[in-house]
């Protein structure tokens, strides 16, 4: 995977541009079971980036997550911000300039360890793990088709309804939680169908 400065831009933008439009959808959700500030900060989070984009893209795969991670613990706030950032930030750490498919399976499974680390959570407490820990699984047994991993994304998140929530602010309803999507949820499966979505443009 060498990625041109032309991929990156569109990877960037492609993903920014569907956090945005999710907005809406994103805030109602985590007004069900929470503050309904989800959709705005990562709106706040995804357009700080994207007004980053040319520095972004210039940068090698790296850099760019490590700049990108950071700007979305500056912006996103919440629960969210730290745990997006720790994992952009983690994943920038782990990834060498040129990296492979192997080279993103090991380090996805670094940085969705360090969100766990950071969350003090698991997958199956209702939160945004529920979807990156079976993503990272998934990709750590060998699968690279990019239907597969949207499928698997959707599938994850859409098995966050009937979990009762353990963590973040949902925890809270105990089991009033039950019965709706969890918002980090939704909105890590969108970044990783925006993601699988371009890469199936390059192929
Ligand atoms: P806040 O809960 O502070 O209002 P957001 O609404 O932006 O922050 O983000 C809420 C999302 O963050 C939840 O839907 C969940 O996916 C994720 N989250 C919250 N706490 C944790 C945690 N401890 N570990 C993993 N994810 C978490
Ligand atoms: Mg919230």
């Amino acid at each position: 995977m060498n990625l041109s400065e032309a991929m990156q831009r569109e990877l960037i933008t492609t993903v920014c541009e569907r956090i945005v439009a999710a907005t809406e959808e994103l805030t109602d959700l985590d007004r069900a079971i929470g503050d309904g500030d989800h959709g705005l900060n990562m709106k706040r989070g995804f357009e700080d980036v994207l007004s980053k984009l040319d520095q972004l893209a210039a940068k090698p795969p790296p850099g760019a997550l490590a700049d990108a991670g950071m700007a979305l613990v500056m912006k996103v706030g919440g629960a969210a911000g730290p745990l997006y950032g720790t994992l952009f930030m983690s994943l920038g750490k782990a990834l060498p300039e040129s990296p492979t498919l192997d080279d993103l399976t090991t380090a996805l499974d670094l940085a969705v360890a360090a969100v766990q680390r950071r969350g003090k959570s698991t997958a199956g407490q209702k939160t945004m793990l529920d979807v990156w820990v079976p993503i990272s699984g998934l990709l750590a047994a060998g699968e690279s088709d990019l239907d597969t991993v949207r499928r698997r994304a959707a599938e994850a998140a859409d098995a966050t309804v009937p979990m009762l929530a353990i963590r973040g602010r949902a925890s809270f309803l105990g089991e009033r939680s039950i019965g709706h999507m969890d918002p980090g949820a939704r909105s890590s499966q969108l970044i990783i169908e925006a993601t699988c979505d371009v890469m199936e443009g390059w192929s």
